[in-house]
């Protein structure tokens, strides 16, 4: 399993100076090798393969044009071949967008594996640089002296700030000691989250704050004419408001995800088609503020280094539309419902709650658990037969 430790770096004007350097040299890389892979695609028809670009990469070193390449370490321009290769792979598997050309005013990186930097009593040091970088280590539980790193990334934010992240490989996850207790998770607009023990997570107002910030710092830049300095001033606030919205959300995030990891043996979400509703323009802001992709993958990784079981349940499972407690499908339920009573049992369901619990009945099907008490035998049923297309939601019987 993989960790990483993310950090604030601080390098000296020399460091400063090689780091710039190598990510002009990695973007160079990039760019030329992403123009080329297509270019070869679609005029000759022609695949391009990793060995392929590594190859170009060795002969636009020997040319004059590019020989300010070897002045970088050449372990993070191979790494760049590497990322774009496994960027095309998720391409074509459908998980990822066509790879883009990257720009000098967003986010710049460099990865440096084994070879490319030492770590000695937890003092790093680069490929090409003489000093220590120097970083500031807030992970108490990690002694970092004792930290064998397998890569390590140091990136520059758009709005100057540099960090290193480190990864570590751990060979198993301690799992954490057995609770006894599942939850489902009704991950929504108005409330960030409920819970099927009735717990309700708001989203935290602070974000909308920092984000209407945002919004005017956007709109301050907007004003300004290209490429002057009061430009450059706005552009670096806009930076500024985005990585302190983004730190609100992770932070948020983060205690969230840990929590629900810490106090739970079985943990169940839907599988939200998070894309989809971020393109329906009403839904679009409270979710992306909510952020429920990056809340997922903190879930997936929590979990598995905890040793818990996540269960995405399909997206197509009417977690809403059906009764928790009898099993009863809805023909419909307009978002603006916020409860509504069973036409079947008479139970009286907050959308949110029932949405959670009908998560939990899934979940605990899927992973074979004994279901609880709050969940009806049709509810079972229903769950472990979880519909893998909208066809298969029309209501199961009479
Ligand atoms: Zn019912």
């Amino acid at each position: 399993m993989r960790v990483a430790y993310k950090c604030r770096a601080y390098p000296d004007p020399e460091q400063a100076a090689v780091l710039a350097r190598t990510f002009g040299c990695v973007r160079v890389v990039w760019n030329k090798t992403l123009t080329e892979r297509h270019r070869a695609w679609h005029v000759e028809g022609r695949s391009t393969t990793y060995r392929d670009t590594d190859a170009a990469l060795t002969t636009w070193k020997k040319t004059e044009d590019l020989a300010f390449l070897n002045e970088v370490s050449s372990v993070p321009l191979q790494q760049a071949l590497r990322h774009q290769h496994s960027a095309f792979a998720n391409f074509y598997a459908g998980r990822a967008k066509y790879p883009r050309l990257k720009n000098r005013s967003s986010r710049q990186s460099a990865h440096y594996t084994r070879s490319a930097f030492r770590m000695d009593d937890g003092e790093l040091r680069l490929a090409k640089t003489a000093a220590p970088l120097r970083f500031v280590w807030s992970f108490d539980k990690v002694d970092i002296t004792e930290l064998e790193p397998t890569t390590v990334v140091v990136s520059r934010d758009p709005d100057g700030n540099w960090f290193v992240t480190f990864a570590v490989e751990t060979s198993d996850p301690t799992p954490e000691p057995a609770t006894g207790r599942s939850v489902g998770i009704d991950l929504g607009v108005k409330d960030f989250a409920v819970t099927s023990d009735g717990a309700r997570v708001a989203a935290p107002r602070f974000m909308e704050r920092k984000a209407r910030n945002l919004a005017r710092y956007q709109r301050r830049m907007a004003r300004c004419r290209k490429g002057s300095a009061n430009r450059h001033k706005a552009k670096q606030k806009v930076a500024r408001a985005h990585r302190k919205v983004r730190n609100a959300r992770n932070d948020f995030l983060h205690k969230t995800s840990t929590r629900l990891v810490r106090d739970n043996d079985l943990i169940a979400i839907e599988d939200l088609n998070v894309e989809g509703m971020v393109k329906n323009r009403k839904l679009a802001k409270p979710i992306s503020d909510a952020a429920w992709g990056g809340f997922r993958r903190m879930l997936e990784y929590k979990a598995e280094r905890a040793g818990r079981t996540l269960v995405v349940v399909d997206r197509w499972y009417p977690s809403s539309k059906t009764c928790s407690h009898c099993g009863h499908l809805l023909d419909r339920l307009d978002l603006s419902t916020r409860t509504w009573r069973c036409p079947t049992c008479r139970t009286r369901h907050d959308r949110d709650l029932n949405a959670a619990e009908n998560i939990l009945a899934a979940g605990r099907a899927v992973a074979g658990q004994p279901p609880g008490q709050a969940c009806g035998a049709d509810v079972r049923r229903q769950g472990s037969s979880l519909p893998r297309s909208a066809m298969k939601q029309e209501p199961p019987r009479a």
